[in-house]
C-alpha cells in the first residue's frame, strides 16, 4: 500500500514540499529556546527520515544555533521569506528531519506524542489532556511502539 503523502510550504509560497508517511514521533516543545526561535509559546516538530521529505519548489537556507545540550541545531528556512520548515539536531544531523508541523497545509495531521519541557512553558499555557507531558525530555522507548523505535535504529545504522 502506498504511503500517504502530505504537502506544506512557507508563508510566501515560494517553498513547497511533500512529506511521505507518518512521523517517527512528534513533540510539542515548550523550552525557552523554542520560544525564542519561534517568538511563540512552543513548537510542534514531527520527526521523519530525511529521505521522506521532498522539496517541490523554492530553496532552503541554513541557519545554525546552539542547542540546550551544546551541539549545533541547524534550522532550514525558506530562502525568500525565512519561514522555518525543518530542523536537524545532534546526533542525527541531516539524516533526521524535524518538520515544523505548522507549515503543513493540514497542520492538524500530526498531533504530538508528547509535550516536553513543560517546566519552561509560559505559565498561562494550558496543556492538552490525554497527551503525556514531561518536565523536560523523555525516553523514546518508553512511549513509542517498537516499529517506530526500529525506524530510529535503522537511521542510526545509516
Ligand atoms: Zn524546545
Ligand atoms: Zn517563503
Amino acid at each position: 500500500m502506498a504511503e500517504i503523502e502530505r504537502e506544506g510550504g512557507c508563508a510566501c509560497g515560494a517553498l513547497r514540499y511533500r512529506i511521505a508517511g507518518e512521523p517517527i514521533f512528534t513533540n510539542n516543545c515548550h523550552c525557552r529556546q523554542c520560544q525564542r526561535q519561534t517568538g511563540s509559546t512552543s513548537v510542534v516538530n514531527a520527526f521523519f527520515e530525511s529521505d521522506r521529505f521532498t522539496l517541490l519548489s523554492g530553496e532552503l537556507a541554513s541557519h545554525t544555533v546552539p542547542t540546550g545540550s551544546g551541539g549545533p541545531h541547524e534550522m532550514r528556512r525558506c530562502a525568500v521569506c525565512g519561514t522555518a520548515v525543518l530542523s536537524h539536531f545532534p546526533p542525527n544531523g541531516r539524516n533526521l528531519s524535524a518538520l515544523r508541523v505548522g507549515t503543513l497545509d493540514d497542520p492538524d495531521a500530526f498531533p504530538p506524542d508528547a509535550l516536553i519541557f513543560v517546566s519552561e512553558k509560559m505559565p498561562w499555557v494550558a496543556l492538552s489532556e490525554g497527551i503525556p507531558a514531561f518536565e523536560r525530555d523523555y525516553r523514546l522507548r518508553d512511549l513509542l511502539p517498537p516499529e517506530r523505535i526500529e525506524r530510529l535504529k535503522a537511521l542510526a545504522r545509516g
